[in-house]
């Protein structure tokens, strides 16, 4: 019998497995992928030049200090973000403004002091220490700033934080789960920057999943049953026993559970979760939330002095970023195809969603049909609600009214099952320092539970 049986190899479960094992717990970890990273993964590029991050990307190093502990302590290079250039607003499929990066787009000037008032108002909002409100979780975020007297551009805008944040709609997510997320990392601004004082200024030139691979090791790889996945959790108050599809069973005085929320309710775990638990859980989405990593020879857009960021209203790339790493001759645009019009966009045919993309690089960067914007060396495009172990990204989200009504139950541990991931985390909710958070606290809980002392951090 293990101390600890761990579910799902994400950032969390590996995290909450490696601190289980410096408490000196005997760990096992069962993942249902072959790979280790779960939402964290890098695919090389076929023309050698580097690889394209599917699923996260971004960190800081100053204000991710586990994430960044990691980077370090593998020799990590990273790529800052660049920041030089135009950036691009497409408001509709035929209307674009170019503006200097970083600055908000050149609305008329009534429109630019509303978005910023509105903007001001939240960012206000989300330094505010305390849990949200329980008015606020009753509210869509759409109806919050409409009540707040937003004009059609602010609702735009916010509705494509909404999309590029957590892949919903606006009207779909509380306005307390959207404060209550900024509050928990580090304010609105500090999640749209992407500079030094935010989520979006550094990446990793060899791939972010080189930290899941390495933290895999120090775990140990026959601790790691990968192409495993659970079907089953069953508590007999004194153990809890863990099954798989194939029939593997695992046996602990302890089990973390790390995959997210929505998907609880695929397995059968018995006794059945407590009522409240299931309301809420039963009810968190995930949202679309889908990239195309659209790969070139020469980073062309630079050339007539644009950034590589874009927004747009219309989509289906509702925001996209420069993600090259000019030190392998990787030149890329990583474009979100988020929320509604990344729902509409996943039902295409690949070469469908291919082409949509190519059309609006085009337009936005005013490239011609026979331009290098239609010839790309390489395209990937990952629809995280089509992969099984996933079903979407970043994290689940509450159903409206259920993050208040629910915050006592909602992630703590039930008999012997602890629960971890990005979700629960108190920093960087929804990130990869999240999920490291996330997995060493709940790591430590069971050590508690056990009556171990946690040795190390990291
Ligand atoms: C497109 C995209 C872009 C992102 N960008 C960033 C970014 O720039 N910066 C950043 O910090 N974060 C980013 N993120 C978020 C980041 O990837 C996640 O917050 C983090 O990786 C979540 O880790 P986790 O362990 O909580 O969950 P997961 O990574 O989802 O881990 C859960 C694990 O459980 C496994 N599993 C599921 N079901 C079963 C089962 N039945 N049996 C066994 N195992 C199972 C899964 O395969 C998976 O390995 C991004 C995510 C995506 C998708």
């Amino acid at each position: 019998m293990f101390d600890v049986v761990v579910i799902g190899a994400g950032l969390s479960g590996l995290q909450a497995a490696y601190t289980a094992q410096q408490a000196g717990l005997s760990t096992v970890v069962i993942e249902a992928r072959n790979r280790v990273g779960g939402k964290v993964w890098s695919v090389p590029l076929a023309s050698g030049r580097g690889c394209a991050e599917l699923g996260a990307a971004w960190v800081n190093d100053s204000l991710q200090p586990r994430i960044w502990a990691y980077a370090q302590k593998f020799g990590m290079k990273v790529v800052k973000q660049r920041l030089e250039g135009r950036a691009v607003m497409q408001e509709d499929p035929d209307s674009r403004m170019e503006f200097p990066f970083g600055i908000s787009p050149d609305f008329s000037p009534e429109e630019k002091k509303n978005l910023e008032h509105i903007r001001g108002h939240i960012q206000a909002e989300s330094l505010k220490p305390g849990p949200p409100s329980v008015k606020d979780d009753n509210v869509s975020l759409d109806q919050y700033v409409r009540d707040l007297g937003a004009l059609p551009k602010t609702i735009g805008m916010i509705n494509l934080w909404a999309e590029v944040m957590h892949g919903l709609e606006s009207t779909e997510e509380s306005a307390a789960w959207f404060i209550d997320y900024c509050r928990r990392n580090r304010g609105l601004l500090a999640i749209r920057a992407d500079d030094s004082t935010g989520g979006q200024y550094l990446r990793f030139q060899d791939g972010a999943q080189t930290i899941a691979n390495r933290i895999a090791d120090l775990i140990g790889e026959s601790n790691i049953h990968l192409s495993s996945p659970v079907i089953s959790i069953k508590d007999h108050t004194s153990h809890i026993t863990v099954t798989t599809t194939d029939g593997k069973t695992f046996t602990g005085r302890k089990c973390i559970l790390s995959i997210p929320s929505t998907m609880y309710r695929e397995l059968n775990i018995s006794p059945r979760l407590p009522k409240p638990v299931r309301e809420v859980t039963d009810e968190t989405v995930l949202g679309d939330y889908n990239k195309a990593i659209v790969c070139y020879d020469r980073p062309w857009w630079r050339e007539q002095g644009f950034n590589g960021y874009f927004a747009s209203y219309s989509g289906p790339v509702i925001l996209a970023r420069d993600t090259s790493v000019d030190e392998k001759r990787h030149y890329s645009l990583t474009c979100f195809v988020n929320g509604q019009k990344g729902r509409d966009w996943g039902k295409l045919l690949p070469h469908e969603r291919r082409a949509v993309v190519l059309q609006q690089i085009a337009k936005i960067f005013k490239a011609g049909s026979d331009s290098e914007a239609f010839r790309p060396i390489e395209v990937f495009d990952q629809i995280w609600q089509h992969e099984p172990f996933s079903r979407g990204a970043l994290a689940p989200i509450t159903a409206m009214g259920h993050l208040t009504q629910y915050a006592s139950v909602y992630g703590k541990p039930v008999r012997n099952l602890h629960f971890v991931g990005t979700e629960y985390s108190p920093e960087w909710k929804g990130y990869m320092e999240g999920a490291i958070c996330s997995g060493e606290i709940g790591a430590r809980e069971v050590a508690a539970a056990i009556g171990q002392k946690p040795q190390a951090k990291l």
